[in-house]
């Protein structure tokens, strides 16, 4: 599904909601968390609509390569190459808020293990 009537996510990604966008690729938009949880929080998201990474990874195998290549340039270019993390809440109990596949890119701060 490319896009989804009152989806967030599908609303930036067609410019529809304002964001700070900071990298764009063909299947990718990468744009700033608006409640940062580090000093780097910065989303990663495929501008065709899936509800989780998996769904992504099943429907749209190149998509799911995309935003993880994506994801690393945008650590990189943060300059956080030295030490950030990935991560796609999937399902309610793990937090997941937005129902658009999202990976946070987040850095700039030591990150404990194991997470919350
Ligand atoms: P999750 O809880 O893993 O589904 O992540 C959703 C993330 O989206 C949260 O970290 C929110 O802070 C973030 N978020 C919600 N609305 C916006 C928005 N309009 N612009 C940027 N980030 C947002």
């Amino acid at each position: 599904v490319s896009s989804v009537e009152g989806c967030l996510f599908c609303g930036i990604a067609a410019g529809e909601i304002p964001a700070t966008v900071i990298r764009e690729s063909e299947r990718t938009l990468a744009f700033r968390d608006i409640n940062p949880a580090a000093p780097t929080h910065v989303l990663i998201i495929t501008r065709d609509h899936y509800d989780t990474i998996g769904a992504l990874a099943e429907g749209d195998p190149e998509g799911a390569a995309e935003l993880l290549r994506e994801a690393a340039a945008v650590a990189e270019a943060e300059g956080v190459g030295s030490g950030w993390r990935l991560v796609s809440n999937t399902g309610p109990d793990a937090g997941q808020s937005v129902f658009h596949v999202h990976a946070h890119v987040l850095g700039g701060r030591p990150l404990s293990w194991p997470p919350g």
